[in-house]
Formats: structure tokens, C-alpha cells, sequence
């Protein structure tokens, strides 16, 4: 299957000032990132919020620019893409699902024309093939066609979650970055929403990049699994390898923490403090200062390279290197 998706060394640095002194600093929030997605794969980026999954996404939609490294979307390099026209191709090629339902639909709009708006924009079809699409697109969550003549808020957060995922499915792109898309969702209708995401990949063949902190949500439903620290990954593998021989420390907490309704005594075990300001992030290993394995190089040494655990497994973590 080919590429749909080639990150290579993705950086995003903003120049920030803080507090009174304006202090200046450079904000590395995506710092050196590969990853790739084949044609109809499903690829799940976790770690907690403020790591940076999410500029992550919003550079691969062209909504933050690039500090370097570069993008290739479909074959095509995009990092430099900035202009209207640049972005209306982009937009055939990647969508994006938000985490808030209720925000990212406009409350003016019929469901209608929040899913005509992208046909029209990009000139596909006439007003009643347009109209016969959003319908069949409806159909496709879930939803009755009638939904198209009605207003965002005569529906539940779960419906209105379907309807942002219809229109970003309705101009067939290759490629939808999910970001959070269940966590503002009650959790009794998350299960639903993961599961339309699941049988709308395999019928359409889309490939999924589903953004999480929680990695419960991306067990069932994703191919590999990438686990990002602080503008960095840190380990990358297929979901078996990952849910069975974690390597790195955090991903071994992060599944520690994943709820397990059959035994309430598990997500009790909690990170231990919080992610550092990626500002001022650590020497070293960056997950250091939470880290019950760390040793002396991890404080002192160079942020750990990548070592292989399979041709499919890679985690970077000082104990792991010399394996
Ligand atoms: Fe922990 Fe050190 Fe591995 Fe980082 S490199 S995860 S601090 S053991
Ligand atoms: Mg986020």
C-alpha cells in the first residue's frame, strides 16, 4: 500500500514570552518527528495533553506552519504550501474531526449546508447531486437524511459528533486526522463513535490518524500506535507489540492508567507529576523527572535515540540501547 502520509524530522517552534519579565524562549512543541501512514491504515499518536499531538495535526492540515522537516501528503511534498489555492487541495486530500462537537459546527448553518459547504467549495457536483450526497453521507453515520434540514442544536453531542465526521468524509479524502474525538462525548456513546470511525475506514477505505491521550480509545481500533513525550516520540509499534511489550516507561504508565471496567482497582495507578513545559523541557531524557527507572545518564546524557525492538518496534529510552 503506499504512503499516504511522510513526516520526516517535523518541527514546530513558536518564539513565546512569559510572565512580567517577558522572558523569551523558543516553544518546541513538535521537535524532530517521523511517522507514516499507508492508504487505509490506522494510525494512533497518544500521550497526555500538552505533548503535542495536536499541533502535530494542525501542521498536517496546513493550520500551523512547519519550522522545519517536511510534510508529503499523497505524494506530494506540502511543508512549503501555504497559499488559498495550496489549502483547498490539501483540504481534498485531509480532513480533520475535532474533539468538540458543539464549537466546530457553525449554529447558523442547517446540517445541510454544513455538509454542502465543502462540495461546493470544492466545486463537486450540482445543487441536487450535492443534496442527494449529503444525504447518502448521512446514512452513512447513522443519521436520518432528514437530519440535513435541521440545526446543529436539535442534536445530542453524539449525533452532532457524526455530523462533523459526515462532512469530513463527504469530499473523500485519503486521510482524517481525528483529534480527540470521543473525549468530550458521553462515555456511553463513545464506544458508538469509535465504532462508525472503525466500519467507515474499512468501507471507504480512508486512512485514520486518531489522536488521543487516552490509549484505551485506540486499542481496539488501531493498526499501530505512536506515543509522543513532549514534542517528541517515543515509541512506535504495531498495537499488539505495544499493548504487550511496551518498552518505554511511558508508555508502560500510560497503560497502567487505561480504566478497566471489570477491575476497579486499575487507572488508579496515576503519572506521577506533570509534563513539563515543553519551554524548558528537561535535560536528557525528557521524561526523566517522572521516571522511577531513570539513572544517572538519563539526567546528564543527550536525549536517547531510537533502538529497534522489532523491523516494527522502536522505543527511545536509555535502558533499552546496547539491546
Ligand atoms: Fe526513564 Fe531514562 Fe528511559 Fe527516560 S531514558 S524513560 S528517564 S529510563
Ligand atoms: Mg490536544
Amino acid at each position: 500500500r503506499p504512503d499516504i502520509l511522510g513526516i520526516e524530522d517535523l518541527k514546530v517552534h513558536y518564539p513565546v514570552r512569559q510572565g512580567f519579565g517577558f522572558r523569551r524562549g523558543l516553544l518546541k512543541a513538535v521537535d524532530g518527528v517521523n511517522l507514516d501512514l499507508k492508504a487505509g491504515e490506522c494510525l494512533g499518536l497518544v500521550g497526555e495533553s500538552g505533548c503535542g499531538k495536536s499541533t502535530l495535526a494542525q501542521s498536517i492540515l496546513g493550520l500551523v506552519p512547519a519550522s522545519g522537516g517536511r510534510i508529503v501528503l499523497d505524494g506530494q511534498d506540502v511543508s512549503g504550501a501555504s497559499s488559498h489555492s495550496d489549502r483547498l487541495d490539501r483540504a481534498r486530500i485531509v480532513q480533520m474531526v475535532f474533539q468538540d462537537p458543539f464549537a466546530s459546527l457553525n449554529p447558523r448553518h442547517t446540517v445541510g449546508q454544513s455538509l454542502g459547504g465543502p462540495l461546493k467549495l470544492h466545486g463537486i457536483g450540482n445543487a441536487s447531486e450535492r443534496e442527494d450526497r449529503v444525504a447518502e453521507m448521512l446514512r452513512k453515520v447513522g443519521l436520518r437524511p432528514d437530519a440535513a434540514k435541521r440545526y446543529p442544536h436539535e442534536f445530542s453531542g453524539g449525533q452532532r459528533q457524526r455530523i462533523c465526521i459526515a462532512r469530513a468524509l463527504i469530499v473523500e479524502p485519503k486521510l482524517v486526522v481525528c483529534d480527540e474525538p470521543v473525549s468530550a462525548l458521553d462515555v456511553s456513546i463513545r464506544a458508538q463513535i469509535i465504532n462508525l470511525l472503525l466500519e467507515l475506514k474499512n468501507e471507504l477505505g480512508v486512512a485514520l490518524l486518531m489522536i488521543s491521550h487516552d490509549l484505551g480509545v485506540v486499542e481496539h481500533m488501531c493498526d499501530r500506535i505512536a506515543v509522543m513525550y513532549l514534542g517528541r516520540i517515543v515509541e512506535q509499534g504495531r498495537w499488539d507489540e505495544i499493548f504487550t511489550a511496551p518498552a518505554h516507561p511511558y508508555t508502560r504508565s500510560l497503560i497502567a492508567s487505561i480504566p478497566d471496567p471489570m477491575n476497579p482497582a486499575s487507572g488508579s495507578i496515576r503519572l506521577q507529576g506533570e509534563i513539563p513545559s515543553a519551554l524548558d523541557p528537561p535535560p536528557g531524557c525528557a521524561f526523566n523527572p517522572r521516571c522511577s527507572q531513570a539513572i544517572a545518564a538519563c539526567r546528564a546524557g543527550t536525549v536517547p535515540e531510537f533502538s529497534a525492538l522489532s523491523p516494527t518496534h522502536h522505543a527511545r529510552c536509555h535502558l533499552l540501547q546496547g539491546l
